[in-house]
């Protein structure tokens, strides 16, 4: 598989053909940034570890890494010195998820803020072409980081111009840079995270960089799923030991007219009915 940028990376854990890990996936991430998939996706990881015959796992992050906040022992790195090592460390998140492949696209931020962004959009043709996953988690349009939203525009995009029979059964936007517990239940998709809690935090500690760097997404990861699961439901004994929450974009993919704005904003109107409805029945 060709992909644009000079820098791509692609990387089997198995050592396998390339094209023969694709064929096998049936869950796929597309995500932004280093570290991303292993917050939002970590129940599909789950999912195809729980089934090693049936079910493969595939991570492709965007970006190239290089815009990271840094302190401590990696605060002289350049740019360049940052995207090497974040490369590697989503390598070593790669191996240790057993993922059956792992592609780092490398495109600038910038570029994948550009609507169109034709080289990022060849590689999603490319990936797409090789490889037709029954589920995809992205990340969701109500997320609050810029590059998130727009690797989810372009995939989305991705993803529509794909012929009906390509497209995955079922397309999912994960929680990273402001949590969903804001949907109400009904919108509410639930991924179970609270398996393996052992390999949930190496996923995430093995972002070194990042956590030594000054943000301890491995701790806030988990109090995060933790509080999700206990905090879903008042009445019932938590049914699982994690939750990361998940807006249903298959709508989106399925029928490609309706506006991704209105979509997303619909959301938030049956948030506001439903506060309004509680109070109005107390006062
Ligand atoms: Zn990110």
């Amino acid at each position: 598989m060709k992909l644009s940028h000079p820098h791509a990376d692609i990387y089997v854990p198995s050592g396998e053909d390339p094209s023969a890990a694709l064929d096998r996936v049936t869950h796929l991430c597309i995500a932004a940034h280093q570290d991303d998939i292993e917050i939002l996706a970590y129940d599909a990881i789950c999912d195809c570890l729980d089934d090693p015959q049936n079910k493969a796992f595939a991570g492709v992050v965007v970006t190239d890494g290089g815009g990271s906040p840094r302190t401590g022992s990696y605060a002289q790195f350049t740019d360049e010195q940052m995207k090497n090592i974040r490369r590697q460390e989503q390598r070593d998140a790669a191996r240790l998820g057993s993922y059956a492949i792992q592609l780092q696209l490398a495109h600038p931020s910038a570029e994948v803020k550009k609507s169109p962004s034709p080289a990022l959009a060849a590689d999603l043709a490319a990936l797409f072409a090789r490889c037709a996953p029954e589920v995809v988690y992205l990340h969701n349009p109500a997320d609050k980081h810029d590059t998130h939203v727009a690797v989810f525009l372009r995939t989305l995009e991705a993803l529509r111009a794909l012929p009906a029979e390509r497209r995955p059964k079922r397309v999912l936007g994960g929680e990273v840079w402001r949590d969903l517990d804001w949907l109400v239940d009904a919108d509410k998709v639930a991924l179970d995270s609270g398996r393996r809690p052992d390999l949930a935090l190496a996923l995430l500690q093995v972002f070194d960089s990042q956590i030594t760097g000054g943000k301890r997404y491995d701790l806030a990861a988990a109090g995060r799923r933790l509080a999700h699961a206990t905090f879903h439901t008042s009445h019932t004994t938590d049914r699982l030991q994690g939750i990361t929450w998940a807006m249903d974009l298959t709508p989106l993919v399925n029928d490609p007219t309706p506006d991704i704005a209105t979509f997303t904003l619909a959301h938030l109107d049956r948030l506001r009915a439903d506060i309004a409805t509680r109070l109005t029945r107390f006062l």
